[in-house]
């Protein structure tokens, strides 16, 4: 998306912060985040965008890198307030390397279930501790900590720790033994939820559609893609 020519998103009372994103050179408004000040500067944004702004889509990852800094940092674009001197890159969507396959249904029990994650995920043993996921993580998940809790069979606790997780993938990216811990954090949540109750709040909300307190608007632009 991009704004017409001149309009701007929000009035910063003129205050302008300069930095580069992707080699454009921009005067963002004070206090933007950095894919506001992207939009801001009228410039085309086809991907890298999902939410808009809530942190919670993963797809607006950038690396970071701070004046007077000589290392970038991993971030989301919607989460990091412009800063003087920044030089910013978004980052492309890659996939994991190899698709995991599973069957929810097929597993049994949660006494059965358990042992299928080195079924399917064998490499998360050949973790080497590196705390590359970690510091990729720009939702400050313990990702290190979660695939050794999985390979330990400890598989409830370490998907908890991916409860945050936003698919970013920037974790896939940076594990040197092709792990794909947000994979597995997925595989791990979707296996917990299929074997325990379903949480209270997915189901609150399921009942209040039901019940019509929470409308939903079927005529909605984008609801019918
Ligand atoms: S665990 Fe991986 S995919 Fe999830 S938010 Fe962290 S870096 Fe992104
Ligand atoms: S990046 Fe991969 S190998 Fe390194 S600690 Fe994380 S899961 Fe282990």
């Amino acid at each position: 998306m991009s704004l017409e020519p001149g309009r701007s998103l929000w009035d910063s009372g003129g205050m302008t912060i300069p930095i580069i994103i992707d080699g454009h050179a921009i005067e963002a408004p004070d206090g933007a985040s950095l894919i506001q000040a992207w939009i801001a500067a009228g410039l085309p944004l086809t991907e890298n965008v999902g939410c808009m702004g809530q942190g919670v889509c993963g797809a607006c990852r950038v690396l970071v890198r701070r004046e007077g800094e000589r290392i970038a940092a991993a971030a989301l674009a919607c989460e990091t307030r412009a800063e003087a001197g920044m030089q910013v890159a978004f980052i492309d969507h890659f996939p994991a390397r190899r698709p995991h396959a599973y069957d929810l249904d097929a597993m049994g029990d949660s006494w059965s279930a358990l042992g299928q994650v080195d079924a399917v995920f064998p490499e998360a043993k050949h973790c080497r501790h590196c705390g590359g996921c970690d510091a990729a993580c720009p939702k400050g998940i313990e990702v290190q900590k979660a695939v050794n809790l999985a390979v330990e069979g400890r598989a409830l606790a370490a998907g908890a720790l991916f409860d945050h997780c936003v698919m970013c993938n920037l974790c896939v990216a940076a594990c040197p033994e092709h792990i794909a811990p947000s994979h597995l954090g997925q595989f791990l949540r979707r296996m917990a939820n299929s074997l325990t109750l379903r949480p209270g709040d997915l189901i609150e909300r399921i009942r209040q559609i039901e019940n019509g307190s929470q409308a939903i608007d079927l005529d909605a632009p984008g609801a019918q893609p």
